[in-house]
């Protein structure tokens, strides 16, 4: 424990964000950090727990205790070495995770919890600027070769690992480039794309192997993964849900991903045919998740005449709700950045009908309002209030309703069991499928989630894939501590 009573003396500070004004005329971060006292004294308030509720709290297991107090004394490369050895990309938990180990941290339950994300940032960030993370290739290869099959977080920590055990990797991807939903989902201005790219140049230098344009399964024959030794598959729950909602037809009902992809492959010069805009547009966003908060972003972005939430559920309390007690993920209203920006949220709401016009443009959503009748025993039931009906003038409606599961190609083609959620079927801790050397993680596996467990489910399958090829493995794991690997 760096400070005693760091906790008592010093608040909890987070990194300010630049004005809306300015940053809605671009895609680029807008974090404005601490300074390093600053940091060093937000890493001393960790009470190093005797019993550290954020360690569980972490689908990674971080070590969190260990590398605030090393930022506490200044020792920003040991934090690193210690954030490494149980997070592969920090650079992207550390800006994009909820951050379920602050929703832990013991200090929550008195006070504002420690800033255990913006800490992780700040310490990858740091090795980076410094030099500090540098190309590990294996010393030995082993002989093995290990298709992975997608190039998500799950993917490229599954592929990371297995290289440093000495195995040759290749990893296949079906878009231009590489890197999941982190590249072609999140806007740019939540993750700048450099960001990505850097960690790729490390991953390639220490001999992973990229194909990209790959589509295993349409343009890549699965027998052709038989040359491999082992197989993971990591392609993500990329099924879109749409809704049985008269009119959803219309020109101007638009998928989330859609729009997100299209304006970031916009940014990046790459060609897109009738990008849709939301300039000068009433936009609707229905979903009020991550997915649907990214649109919002966007839409501001793009100068929308107005953007409009919509979100069947009822409104989360402002503050933990009774029902999620400390130390679990807490039920409660979340104001994100994309938010801030502008934006009318409205709960408890359906679309009845997308009504278009003659040329079967969208024109308006007409709705009503519900309630939730809870019947103990029962599912919910969904109760339209009578007398709420109410036309909205919206050009744009943009679906962000999430995704009912993994694409069924690949389980078809390869003969992989599925589960009645239409996951790829392994179970956990051994990410093993019904065929012995294929393996899964990742989304595709536990249907759509964080990035976090994304990273977590692609260590954890490497390790098993090197127990299973090696008999033996000296890859980490959360639940036993192999040789960590510095980075
Ligand atoms: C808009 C949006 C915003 C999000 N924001 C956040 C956030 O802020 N924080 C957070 O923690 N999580 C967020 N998430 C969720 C997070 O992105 C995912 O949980 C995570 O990316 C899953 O990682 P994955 O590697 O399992 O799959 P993915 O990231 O989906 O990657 C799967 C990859 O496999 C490729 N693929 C699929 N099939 C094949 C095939 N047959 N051949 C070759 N390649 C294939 C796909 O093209 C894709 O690149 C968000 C999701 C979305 C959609
Ligand atoms: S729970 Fe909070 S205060 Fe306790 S060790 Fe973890 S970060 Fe520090």
């Amino acid at each position: 424990m760096g400070k005693v009573t760091g906790f008592k003396e010093f608040e909890r500070q987070d990194e300010a964000y630049k004005p809306v004004k300015d940053r809605v005329k671009n895609y680029k971060e807008f974090t404005v950090s601490l300074s390093e006292p600053e940091l060093e004294k937000q890493g001393s308030r960790c009470m190093d727990c005797g019993i550290p509720f954020c360690h569980s709290g972490c689908p990674l297991g971080n070590l969190i205790p260990d590398f605030n107090h090393m930022v506490h004394q200044g020792e920003w490369q040991k934090a690193s070495w210690i954030l490494h050895s149980t997070n592969n990309f920090p650079e992207f938990t550390g800006r994009l995770c909820p951050a379920p180990c602050e929703k832990s941290c013991v200090l929550g339950i008195i006070e504002d919890p420690v800033s255990i994300e913006n800490i992780e940032k700040n310490i990858v960030e740091r090795a980076f600027k410094e030099g500090w993370i540098k190309p590990q290739p294996p010393k030995t290869r082993t002989g093995k070769t290990i298709a992975v099959v997608g190039s998500g977080p799950a993917g490229l920590a599954a592929a990371q690992q297995l290289n440093r055990a000495g195995h040759t990797v290749t990893v296949f991807e079906r878009d231009d480039e590489v890197g999941g939903l982190l590249r072609y989902g999140i806007p740019n201005f939540k993750m700048e794309k450099e960001i990505i790219d850097r960690r790729i140049a490390i991953l390639e230098a220490e001999g992973i192997i990229f194909k990209t344009n790959v589509n295993v399964g349409i343009n890549y024959d699965v027998e052709d993964l038989k040359a491999f030794d082992s197989v993971v598959l990591c392609g993500g729950a990329t099924e879109r849900r749409s809704l049985p909602t008269p009119g959803i037809d219309a020109d101007g009902v638009v998928q989330a991903m859609d729009f997100l992809t299209q304006q970031t492959k916009v940014l990046f010069g790459k060609k897109v045919e009738n990008q849709v805009m939301a300039t000068d547009k009433n936009v609707i966003v229905i979903g009020g998740g991550d997915t649907g908060s990214d649109c919002i972003g966007t839409s501001n972005r793009h100068g929308a005449k107005s953007v409009v939430n919509f979100e069947i559920m009822p409104k989360p309390p402002g503050h933990r709700s009774p029902t999620t007690p400390w130390p679990f993920w807490p039920l409660q209203l979340k104001t994100s950045s994309s938010h801030q920006e502008g934006v009318e949220r409205n709960w408890l709401i359906n679309t009845k009908e997308f009504v278009k016009d003659k040329n079967g443009k969208l024109t308006a959503l007409k709705t009503v309002n519900v309630e939730w009748k809870m019947v103990p025993g029962e599912r919910p039931q969904l109760i339209e209030i009578e007398g709420t009906e109410k036309t909205w003038p919206c050009d744009l409606a943009l679906l962000a309703l999430g995704f009912t599961g993994p694409e069924s190609t690949l389980a078809d083609k390869l003969g992989i069991k599925t589960d009645a959620r239409s996951n790829y079927k392994a179970e956990y801790g051994k990410y093993q499928t019904n065929i012995p050397n294929i393996f899964t993680a990742g989304d595709m596996r536990r249907g759509q989630s964080l990035i976090v467990w994304a990273i977590s489910e692609g260590r954890e399958a490497a390790r098993q894939v090197d127990l299973y090829l090696m008999g033996k493995s000296n890859l980490p794991s959360k639940d036993i501590t192999g040789d960590l690997v510095a980075m």
